[in-house]
């Protein structure tokens, strides 16, 4: 992974090309950074230019030896620990991230901006718990005492750290506080909160932060996506880059019509057809469902804002431009907040795991009656 890899992001890969520059490379450092942003993919290129044996002003030269092995993930020097399960494979001592070093090179090789169910897809975790054990902290302390190979810097990469648990995080205090010589941590979190007071306190953080809205589109149009779509996309994944990537290629079309289809629906006030489509809602995978949700909220926002002037709208597909002008005639902004609630709502429950039959059923008629102005306290 090299700098030119990850899309945008400037002002950040320089500060941290400048902090080797200028020698100061703090040993113990948190890269910080919301799901789905470069927070991986800027550590691994640190550690290449780091390594490299010609770095120029803002990349490693992407050739030298130590590059090449960086570039598949092989460095001797480099040392990664993650959260892992046991696996229809591999059970009891041997839950260590070196059991799983070559399903993480396919990992951050295929994936760098994946969270944990995407890392857990791909060693075959099967959505147990994943965590990093009592165990992986005496290898890491192991690893710390041989020589390096290439007599440059030693690293270990945590990703994850907040999945530490306590006598792991407990074990490596001691490293993290006094490191040998030219030793470098990299801790890589979603969620600095969770992490122990004492381990944020020895690292230095690196904030990183998502991706802006216009990252993502310029990365989505130079992978093949279409302006509209791309800038779509971008918009609804909140900086999220693999987000961004999946709608982008998901068929998109099916959430926002079916939310349309059922937006008419509610408002004919056909209830025969609210228990059909109740049924048939529940039926469908989750990741359909979600993109129901997802793209009914959307819809709804966009109305909202469309009823103040709808220059926004020019960067929306046709189909749905003209789903909310239609949609923004029927119901009043007065209407829309206590809709967007109920959908919100709805959708929080069911990925609570309550019944999805019962609550879309519930969430029909209710939005139904919203729509009708039949819902007591609701302004019609
Ligand atoms: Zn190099």
């Amino acid at each position: 992974m090299q700098f030119e890899d990850i899309p945008g992001l400037q002002e950040v890969k320089q500060g941290l090309i400048d902090a080797i520059q200028k020698g100061h490379v703090a040993h113990a450092q948190l890269f910080s950074g919301p799901e789905g942003s470069a927070n991986l993919a800027l550590a691994l290129a640190f550690i290449s230019y780091l390594n490299c044996e010609n770095p120029g002003t803002t990349d490693s030269c992407g050739t030298c030896a130590s590059c090449q092995k960086n570039q598949k993930f092989i460095h001797p020097d480099v040392h990664f620990v993650f959260p892992v399960s046991s696996t229809t494979k591999v059970s009891g001592k041997e839950v260590v991230s070196n059991s799983f070093l070559k399903e993480w090179r396919t990992f951050i090789e295929k994936d760098p901006y994946g969270n944990l169910s995407d890392w857990s897809l791909v060693f075959g975790g099967e959505n147990k718990q994943l965590n990093i054990s009592k165990g992986e902290s005496r290898s890491i302390i192991q690893k710390l005492s041989l020589k390096a190979f290439e007599g440059g810097y030693k690293t270990i990469l945590i990703w994850m750290p907040e999945y530490m648990n306590a006598s792991a995080a407990n074990g490596i205090l001691k490293v993290l506080e006094e490191p040998s010589d030219r030793t470098l941590f990299l801790l890589v979190t979603q969620d600095q909160e969770r992490l122990l007071g004492t381990i944020l306190s020895r690292s230095q953080k690196v904030f990183i932060r998502a991706f802006s809205q216009e990252e993502i589109t310029t990365e989505l149009q130079k992978e093949g996506v279409e302006e509209v779509r791309a800038s779509h996309s971008a918009r609804l994944s909140e900086g999220n880059l693999k987000l961004a990537r999946r709608l982008a290629g998901e068929v998109e079309e099916d959430g926002a019509t079916l939310f349309k289809d059922w937006m008419r629906l509610c408002y004919s006030e056909d209830y025969g057809q609210m228990v059909q489509w109740a049924d048939e809602f529940h039926k469908m995978p989750k990741i359909s469902q979600q993109s129901f949700f997802r793209f009914g909220l959307t819809l709804l926002r966009e109305t909202l804002i469309s009823h103040y002037g709808d220059s926004h709208l020019i960067k929306m597909p046709e189909e749905e431009k003209e789903f909310v002008r239609n949609f923004s005639q029927v119901v009043t902004p007065e209407k829309i907040e206590p809709l967007t609630s109920l959908v919100e709502e709805a959708s929080y429950h069911m990925t609570r795991n309550a019944s999805t039959k019962m609550v879309f059923l519930d969430l029909s008629i209710t939005v139904s009656r919203l729509l009708k102005g039949k819902l007591n306290g609701i302004p019609h």
